[in-house]
């Protein structure tokens, strides 16, 4: 079952209970609604759509991505006749990467059997663009760190931000830049928000914005400073094996239980970052 929750008059979040708490929303206007992200089974997307189109009486006439990430782009498919909003840079790695993962993906899986990649139409790589939906307006602009594609999308009435994985219950970097992280989360508590849909986990109330930003900073601090710890040994990676996520501050419970393999990929991310090479292992 999806979770869904209302979060303003016209605009719903979906939570996935299958994959790693992912999120989706609904902008709804007065014709047509948007769709910020889908989700990571098809089955979820469909439910996505058919709330929609059932209880909402609408069809979603654009999908905004905000990065090409597998759990959050592989659904679009599942809007037959919508058109797909993105960075250029994510139109460019769903035709390389995204198209070889989901043939990956087929190869061990029926599930994907009938997802299919569909390439952004609309564009967009510097600056803003911003959509109207009904009487409420939508700006897009790229924040980076999680990976080299992210945009988020900020719903300009309500101060409502769906920050993509930019925003998460636990900074992912595997696929980014430590230090744009850092820089896009400084952005967020700057922004007056009274919301933040993170792209993993629960919707962030104003209150706890400052709070949920600061613990990411620390987070990110604290693997660097167990990334540095190891930079004389030989055998790094058997160091890092070492670190726990709760000794940098973060709960092994976060994203469904992947907390802790995620937090060892940051690890070396973010060794390969400092240094420029792989960290080894005297098993290897
Ligand atoms: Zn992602």
């Amino acid at each position: 079952m999806l979770q869904r929750e209302r979060v303003s008059d016209n605009i719903y979040v979906f939570q996935s209970d299958l994959y790693a708490q992912v999120t989706a929303g609904l902008v709804v206007g007065d014709d047509w609604a948007v769709a910020i992200d889908t989700l990571a089974y098809p089955e979820e997307t469909l439910e996505m759509r058919e709330f929609a189109e059932k209880e909402l009486g609408l069809k979603v006439k654009y999908v905004i991505l905000t990065h090409y990430h597998a759990d959050h782009s592989w659904g679009s498919c599942f809007f037959p006749g919508a058109l797909v909003i993105a960075h250029q840079r994510c139109r460019e790695l769903l035709a390389t990467r995204g198209l070889e993962s989901l043939k990956a993906a087929r190869r061990g899986n029926t599930v994907f059997q009938n997802t299919k990649i569909v390439l952004p139409q609309i564009t967009f790589e510097q600056g803003q663009m911003q959509l109207r939906v009904g009487k409420r307006l939508l700006t897009l602009f790229p924040l980076g760190g999680h990976s080299p594609d992210g945009i988020a999308v900020l719903c300009e009435d309500e101060r409502i931000l769906f920050a993509g994985d930019a925003m998460m219950s636990l900074p992912v970097i595997v696929d980014g830049d430590l230090e744009e992280a850092r820089r896009s989360l400084k952005q967020l508590s700057e922004m007056g928000l009274e919301n933040i849909v993170q792209g993993h986990g629960d919707v962030i109330l104003r209150g706890e914005i400052e709070e949920a930003v600061q613990s990411n900073l620390d987070y990110l601090d604290a693997v660097v400073k167990a990334v540095r710890r190891t930079a004389r040994k030989k055998y790094a990676l058997d160091d890092l094996r070492q670190s726990n996520v709760e000794a940098c501050g973060k709960d092994r419970v976060l994203l469904a239980g992947l907390a802790e393999q995620l937090h060892l990929k940051n690890l070396v991310a973010v060794y390969r970052q400092l240094y420029g090479r792989e960290p080894l292992s005297a098993g290897d």
